[in-house]
């Protein structure tokens, strides 16, 4: 199943980067920042996307783990009185440049390992891709990458198989030469749509085995086991 593989496709958040120690953070301020006097309004947007604000957690399988930054600031433009969806989408990526990601582990070896073995490295990631091109320098593990692209790199954001298929594209890959790496149900959508040759979960983000099994071909604990795949 895994021989004809020569391109690894990459989510980021959840994937490469621990999602809830990252992102529930970052809620937190950027939905204090849209509404920094209203509590009701901070709530009603949490709501809506889907973050537990109580808990300071995101609710598996809810649109603040699944769908793109554009999509999620259409939703709490519906919500918010005074601000429109391009608005706080600009609010969102300062928000970002704020933020620490933590790595799931040392990705520098593991990114040689693959390069090492000829394969092709790609992100597809519904955040913003300047944020996902920032944080692969600030790990300096950038120059293993030969494609990086956000939701606002002009493909359809997961869970089409749009950005998959920029990467077969750009690398001259099939599909069925692709392996899909993510731990949402977005991921392994897209890589379903797409026809990937093999779809990996991994349990490193909010989703649990038995809300992603169904639509994998394998779920692994986390991007270390990989090596072991190939
Ligand atoms: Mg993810």
């Amino acid at each position: 199943m895994t021989a004809n593989i020569q391109g690894i496709l990459f989510d980021k958040d959840g994937t490469l980067f621990g999602f809830s120690d990252t992102w529930a953070d970052w809620s937190v301020s950027f939905l204090t920042s849209l509404s920094p006097e209203d509590h009701k309004l901070r709530l009603a947007m949490a709501e809506m996307v889907g973050f537990d604000w109580d808990a300071k957690d995101f609710i598996p399988g809810s649109v603040s783990v699944n769908a793109s930054v554009d999509e999620q600031c259409v939703l709490l433009a519906s919500v918010h009185p005074e601000l429109d969806a391009k608005a706080i989408e600009k609010i969102a990526f300062t928000a970002l440049q704020d933020t620490t990601a933590i790595p799931v582990c040392d990705l520098d070896p593991l990114f040689t390992d693959f390069k090492n073995r000829g394969m092709a490295l790609g992100i597809a990631t519904n955040d913003f891709e300047q944020s996902a091109v920032n944080q692969m320098q600030g790990e300096n593990v950038h120059h293993h990458f030969d494609f990086i692209c956000g939701f606002d790199s002009g493909y359809t954001p997961k869970p089409e198989a749009d950005m998959i298929l920029g990467f077969c594209e750009q690398m001259k890959l099939k599909p069925s030469q692709v392996a899909m790496i993510g731990d949402s149900s977005h991921d392994l959508e897209a890589g379903r749509n797409a026809g990937v040759g093999l779809n990996v979960g991994v349990l490193t983000g909010p989703a649990k085995h038995k809300d992603i099994e169904h639509l994998a071909d394998i779920v692994l604990p986390d991007i270390t086991m990989l090596p072991g795949l190939f």
